[in-house]
């Protein structure tokens, strides 16, 4: 921890000691993805040297021992997550596989024609779509908790529209374009009052701070692995026991079943059954190997620290002229998205570019959301444990060239 009070973490990031066009790069892109520490990198490559075989399926020493780093990285993943048994743990490529899973499987069996589907506004499209091709398939009816000015969910219109047909809440835990945290144990409990279940999209809340599956009461919920500086094309789904225990597999495959015959098969237990295949088991070691990193450093801390560089960046922003934020809520994660007077976000984003700085430019996947202000996108500072103030200075001075060039602000 630096005086500041920030972490000092860069080092640990190789790719970060890179110049990208000729200057110090601050990436700030961190909702779409985060670098990755040393340590990852290495767990990577040490898999592929040291213990590579395929699982579950070998009786040599190889595969018993690729089987036991498979087996304990779903084991760090329920600590992480404080998941109850390590069964309710499913690896998957990540949040758009494992919200599809959900759909899919739980979807199909368990919606009918009038049922309601509880989304917001507050939705990335990967918890949108799903939603409309299972709603098409079974008749089911998809209803929309509305987002206030300042980017938290009406929580009043929530309530209104729970109601006895509801059978899920699928909702973001942190939004990924205005950096929301949406009050999920309370919503939870609202949701599972009138019987429906509750999804939770926690692409952008795991590698901000501490998730406690069982505090929030959750039925589903997910994470990507490449968003908490580990691997891409890995991520995790948590399901209460008894739900993911009643659900019908999605796909087949080998791995996922007892016995064969062309009659008939019999299926794994969970969560076996919802892993057809040869999973990415590099993946899934590498990703408790950034678990294991984040652990060691604390997610409070991280989350403290990104508190910090929050408040700094809006302070900043605010006292420039001609910025505009979209996103004031009350609670929210390191995300800051912004709009600046007589820019358009891409070639905002393109300017800043130049000066090494890393942003997000366009309507982070959460089109609804921008058409809900009227806007066509923001550029979206985004914050991880490696940045540090040096980062939003490079944004700020590179904003105001980028207000010079335009003749604005
Ligand atoms: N939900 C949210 C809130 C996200 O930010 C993202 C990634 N931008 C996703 C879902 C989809 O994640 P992935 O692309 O890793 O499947």
């Amino acid at each position: 921890v630096t005086a500041a009070g920030l972490l000092n973490h860069r080092e640990d990031f190789p790719i970060l000691a890179r110049p990208i066009r000729g200057q110090r790069l601050s990436y700030l892109d961190n909702g779409a993805t985060t670098q990755k520490p040393r340590s990852v990198i290495e767990a990577e490559a040490r898999f592929y040297e040291q213990s590579n075989a395929n699982i579950h399926r070998g009786v040599h020493w190889l595969s018993q021992h690729a089987t036991e780093l498979y087996d304990q990285a779903r084991s760090t993943v329920r600590a992480f997550l404080n998941a109850a048994r390590d069964e309710e743990i499913v690896f998957t490529r990540g949040t758009t596989e494992s919200i599809n899973l959900v759909a899919y499987s739980w979807g199909m069996d368990n919606l009918k024609a009038g049922d309601e589907i509880l989304l917001t506004g507050l939705e990335h499209h990967s918890n949108i779509v799903p939603w409309q091709l299972v709603a098409q398939r079974t008749g089911a009816i998809i209803r929309v908790v509305p987002v206030l000015d300042n980017g938290e969910l009406d929580q009043e219109a929530f309530q209104q529209l729970l109601n006895e047909k509801t059978r899920l809440l699928a909702v973001v835990h942190v939004s990924n374009a205005l950096g929301t945290i949406n009050p999920i144990a309370e919503m939870t409990r609202q949701a599972h009052a009138v019987g429906a279940k509750v999804l939770v999209d926690g692409a952008q809340s795991v590698p901000h701070g501490v998730v406690d599956v069982q505090a929030l009461d959750a039925d589903f919920y997910t994470f990507s692995a490449h968003k908490l500086y580990g691997p891409t094309g890995m991520g995790a789904l948590y399901v209460r026991y008894d739900i993911l225990d009643s659900m019908s597999p999605w796909m087949g495959g080998g791995d996922m079943i007892t016995t064969v015959s062309f009659e008939k098969s019999n299926y794994a237990p969970v969560p076996q059954r919802f892993e057809a295949g040869t999973p990415n088991i590099a993946g899934a070691i590498t990703m408790a190997a950034a678990i294991d990193y984040l652990m060691r450093i604390g997610m409070q801390r991280i989350a403290d620290h990104e508190a910090l560089l929050l408040d700094y960046a809006t302070e900043a922003l605010l006292a420039m002229p001609g910025i505009r934020i979209i996103g004031t809520a009350e609670h929210k994660a390191g995300i800051v998205s912004f709009l600046v007077d007589g820019i358009h976000p891409h070639d905002l984003g393109t300017i800043l570019d130049m000066d090494g700085v890393a942003v997000r430019a366009g309507h982070h996947c959460a089109m609804p959301l921008m058409t809900r202000f009227g806007i066509p996108g923001t550029a979206r500072a985004s914050f991880a444990l490696y940045n540090d103030y040096a980062d939003i200075d490079a944004l700020l001075g590179s904003l105001r060239k980028a207000q010079k060039l335009f003749g604005v602000g």
